[in-house]
């Protein structure tokens, strides 16, 4: 559902219509620009094919899209080739933000990039998300991105939520085993949390034919008989839900 209607099922106009408030940021921001054409020109298209803005503004509106995302004015003539992954994905942001979305999904945005130039990244997404009001659907496994640009965090295994709520209380306080063990995965200098690092057990089992029960439950060190065969519902804490038939509320 987006803002209330379901948009699965809608007719191709109407798709339409609701990509210009629903917009995309790719993993790899190379591939996801034309090798033909100048920054600028794919930049404007998408004004040109949702018919946004005067046409005699529109050069004006890519040239100010380009310095807010941190382009120089004359990269607008140059090619996807010319130019580096991050001004690669500084670009696609500006593509996206032309059409002035309300919810940008963000698909691994930064995991392509350089250390560094992802720092950079993840500080305009931020930057714009703060001064433009935007929503993000940040979709990661960096844990440390998530809990910088993330207000709530929906934690995944095998295609199912196991725990969903707001960054804070996830990160403080995971209740699912499986947050509990992504959370001690992050690199971190602190001997103490190095030591009590949770390592699982085994390959995530396919998707595709998913264990019995809890999908969890072939890697779960808390696994007790039922989780096998009863598949937990996501259960309300005082902050969060997770799906899990141990979890409990603890401070
Ligand atoms: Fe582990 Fe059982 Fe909880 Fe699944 S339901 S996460 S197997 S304890």
């Amino acid at each position: 559902t987006f803002e209330g209607v379901d948009i699965t099922g809608q007719s191709a106009a109407q798709r339409r219509r609701l990509v210009r408030h629903i917009q995309m940021i790719f993993q790899n921001p190379v591939a996801a620009l034309d090798p033909r054409q100048p920054l600028g020109r794919q930049v404007r298209e998408p004004q040109t094919i949702h018919d946004i803005g005067a046409v005699t503004e529109r050069g004006t509106m890519v040239s100010r899209m380009f310095e807010a995302v941190g382009l120089e004015p004359d990269l607008e003539s140059r090619y996807p080739h010319e130019i580096s992954g991050g001004q690669a994905q500084r670009a696609v942001i500006a593509r996206a933000l032309i059409m002035n979305p309300k919810l940008l999904i963000c698909d691994e945005p930064v995991s392509a990039l350089d250390a560094s130039v992802q720092a950079q990244v993840i500080d305009l997404l931020a930057g714009l998300q703060a001064r433009l009001g935007l929503t993000y659907l940040f979709i990661s496994h960096d844990l440390k991105v998530v809990k910088r640009l993330c207000h709530r965090v929906a934690v995944m295994y095998l295609g199912r939520i196991v725990e969903e709520g707001p960054t804070d209380a996830v990160f403080d306080n995971p209740k699912h085993p499986y947050t509990k063990a992504l959370i001690s995965a992050i690199p971190t200098t602190d001997q103490t949390r190095r030591r009590n690092r949770i390592i699982l057990q085994g390959d995530p089992p396919s998707a595709l034919a998913p264990p019995s029960g809890c999908r969890f439950h072939t890697r779960c060190q808390d696994a007790i008989d039922i989780c096998s065969g009863q598949s937990p519902v996501l259960r309300g804490f005082i902050h969060q839900r997770a799906a899990c038939h141990v979890a409990e509320e603890t401070a």
